[in-house]
Formats: C-alpha cells, structure tokens, sequence
C-alpha cells in the first residue's frame, strides 16, 4: 500500500491530479481517501496489464485514457494514422495511437514537461517500464538518498546508464517553470529546493498530474483550495469545480465561502478538526502565485452545520459577502431594514425602499416572502453572535 500524506500544496495538488487520473477511469475516489486526511492506493495499480502484445502498467493505462478521449483521438487520427501504425499493430488496436498522442501531450515541445521524458522513451516503454517499479521503492526500507519533495522514499536509480532515470531524479525546476520563473523569487516555503533536488518516482509522477487538480477561471488564472487532508482538498476542490463553472460565483472569496458551505452541508466529516488549520486558495497567473485564505472565525463559522444550512437557504451573495468579510453587524441592521419594509404593503413602499429591495435581494423566493427572509437573517446573525461568544470562551 501506497500511504500519502498531505504536505506542501505542489505535492497535494499531483495526489489530487493523480486521483482525478483514476476517478476519469471509473476508480471510485472514496475508496482511497481516508479519513485521518491520508490517501491509500493500492500497489496493483502499478502493475502491468497486457493490451495487444503490449505491456504497460495499469496507471499508464489510465493516464492515457484521461489525456486523450475518443473525439480528440479521432481527429488526430486522420493525420497521424499511417505514421504511427507500428503502434496500433503492438497494442491491436486504436490504443496505440492514443498512447502516443498522451506522450506527445506531455513531453512534446510547448508543453509544460517537455523533454523531461523524451518521445522516444515514452514510445519505447522505458517511462512505462520505470512507473511499474514504483512498489520497488515503497517497499524498500533503503533510504540512501531521501526524496526532497516527500521527504519518504528512496531515490533509487535501477538502471546507473538509463540517461532517462537521471533526468527524472533530478527535475530541473525548467520544469515547473510555469510555476515561477526563479527559485529565489517564489513566495512559497515550499522552494526551498535548489535548482535540482533528488525527487523520487512517486513525486514525479505526482507532479506529472498537477495540471490536472487545477481549476481554470475566465481571467486566465488557475486555483487549487488546500487544506491539510486530501478528503477536505478532495471535495473542496470539487465543489468550487461546479460552483465556478455554473457561474454560481465569480470572485475566489466567494468561491472558497461557497465551497466550504457545501462541505459543511453535504459532507459528514468532523471538520473542526481540519478546519482549525489552514485551508488556502493557491492561485496561478502566469509566473505569479498568490495565496489567499479566509480568516479563522469566518472558516469556523461556515463550517458549521446549521450556519451553513441557513446560509445556504438564504442564497444571497449580499449576506455570503458579508459574513465572509466578516460584517456580522451588518447582518443585523439589514434584516432589520428588510423587517420594517416587509411590514408595509407592498404598494406603500416609498422609492428608497423599492430601490433598497431590487438592490439588495436578488432571489425571488425571497422578494416574495420578505417576512421569513428577514427571519432567517435574525436568526443567522443570532447563531454567529452564538457560535463568536463560544469560540472566544474557548
Ligand atoms: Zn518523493
């Protein structure tokens, strides 16, 4: 058994791009997430399987599979079909040509791994070759030369003439250059690394599959949530997933309030145990990196049940923003506002309070009972002066 555990959020996000490798492939992702914030895989995963006369490990299977799906595969198809027959023949079948289109997606110019594995080797099964011999190295007991990334395994070199091996203990950090353009000028702690560190084959794989855990906004810029238990990076990740892409939320603030909200709600864990530590957005613009975090009695705050029910119910971005600011007073003197004007007819409301209303209340189940709305904002803001008045008696 493979056992991870979550450290600096490079590493985190390649388990998280690794296990969104096997959830493609209809691996279900529960089975290896535990919940002491570890990951267990199986070592089978790495063993060979047999596809036409061709023996890859099953993971290299997968990988395939999840770089390149059938429409892509049939339109590249068309161009490359005569020159890459040799594979179809050693697979027996259209595999082959995806095999080597995913090789070409990862190590071709212009890619973020170029060259790190040349073609050559991806297509001769020497990478392949090298990926089954992972259990090997979880299962050794030597630790000569220690992994700078995990800081856990061995950097074992099996073959002292394979110029493929060298290359991949030691990644350069060209190769993570999209990750900042120098060593010296990244923000992170993480970069204590010098310009090439020993990294075992599990952290190369691992940040071979990085890109993977990152989500894409319209601006360009691409975040990871991390937290310190792969469960809570797992389903924060996936929440903020659909909530940006069903334009639930556009800022990182609301994007982390909201997905924090889901997993308070749907997901049956003891958060208070992960929460009390630090759960960040990594966000990535070109070289930059930035961080970004909510400030600890905001995450206390949504992380429990009932506040995040209720937030939930309510649904408005006014209220979200104001708890994720921290405005707590502000809670109150809006539901009072929106109490009194509820009192009135609606036809006696006079211009401020039509504009107040159009403004501020954005949902129309809440438009059209006002009453319980503005009852549900007394109570929101009763539960957080509750929960405030607790965690400082703590
Ligand atoms: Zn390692």
């Amino acid at each position: 058994m493979l056992i991870l555990y979550p450290s600096n959020w490079l590493y985190n996000a390649g388990v998280i791009g690794f296990l969104k490798v096997l959830e493609s492939c209809k691996e279900n992702i529960e089975n290896f997430l535990k919940d002491d914030g570890s990951v267990e895989i199986d070592l089978s995963l790495f063993d060979k399987i047999k596809i036409g006369s061709a023996e890859i490990p099953k993971f290299i299977k997968y990988l395939v599979d999840s770089l390149v799906n059938d429409e892509e595969l049939n339109n590249w198809k068309q161009e490359n079909e005569e020159k890459y027959k040799e594979f179809k023949d050693i697979f027996e079948g259209d595999f082959g040509y995806k095999f080597v289109r995913a090789g070409n997606k990862l190590f071709a110019s212009k890619t973020p791994f170029q060259n790190l594995v040349q073609l050559e080797e991806w297509r001769n099964f020497e990478f392949a070759n090298l990926i089954s011999k992972i259990p090997e190295i979880v299962n050794s007991t030597n630790r000569e030369i220690v992994c700078s990334i995990c800081g856990n395994y061995n950097v074992k070199i099996f073959d002292p003439k394979s110029e493929l091996e060298k290359r991949l203990k030691n990644l350069q950090i060209t190769h993570l250059k999209e990750l900042g353009p120098s060593i010296g000028e990244f923000p992170n702690a993480f970069w204590q690394l010098k310009s090439s560190s020993p990294l075992c084959l599990i952290c190369v794989t691992l940040i071979l599959c990085h890109k993977k855990s990152l989500i894409s906004l319209s601006d360009k810029s691409e975040i990871f949530i991390n937290a310190p238990s792969f469960k809570v990076i797992w389903y924060l990740n996936k929440y903020a997933e659909t909530i940006y892409s069903e334009k639930q939320a556009k800022k990182v603030k609301e994007i982390l309030g909201m997905s924090l909200i889901e997993l308070a709600i749907k997901l049956n864990l003891q958060l208070g145990r992960w929460t009390s530590m630090n759960i960040e957005v990594v966000s990535k613009y070109k070289d930059e990196i930035n961080f970004f975090s909510l400030p600890y009695e905001v995450v206390q705050l949504l992380s429990d049940k009932t506040i995040a029910n209720l937030l939930y119910e309510i649904g408005e971005f006014k209220i979200l923003n104001m708890v994720l600011d921290g405005k707590f007073n502000e809670i109150l003197k809006f539901s009072e506002r929106v109490f009194r004007i509820a009192l009135k007819q609606r036809n006696e409301w006079n211009k401020n309070e039509n504009e107040f209303i159009k403004e501020n209340v954005k949902l129309e189940r809440n438009k059209n009972n006002l009453i319980s709305f503005s009852q549900k904002l007394f109570q929101l803001y009763a539960l957080i002066e509750e929960k405030m008045k607790k965690e400082v008696l703590r």
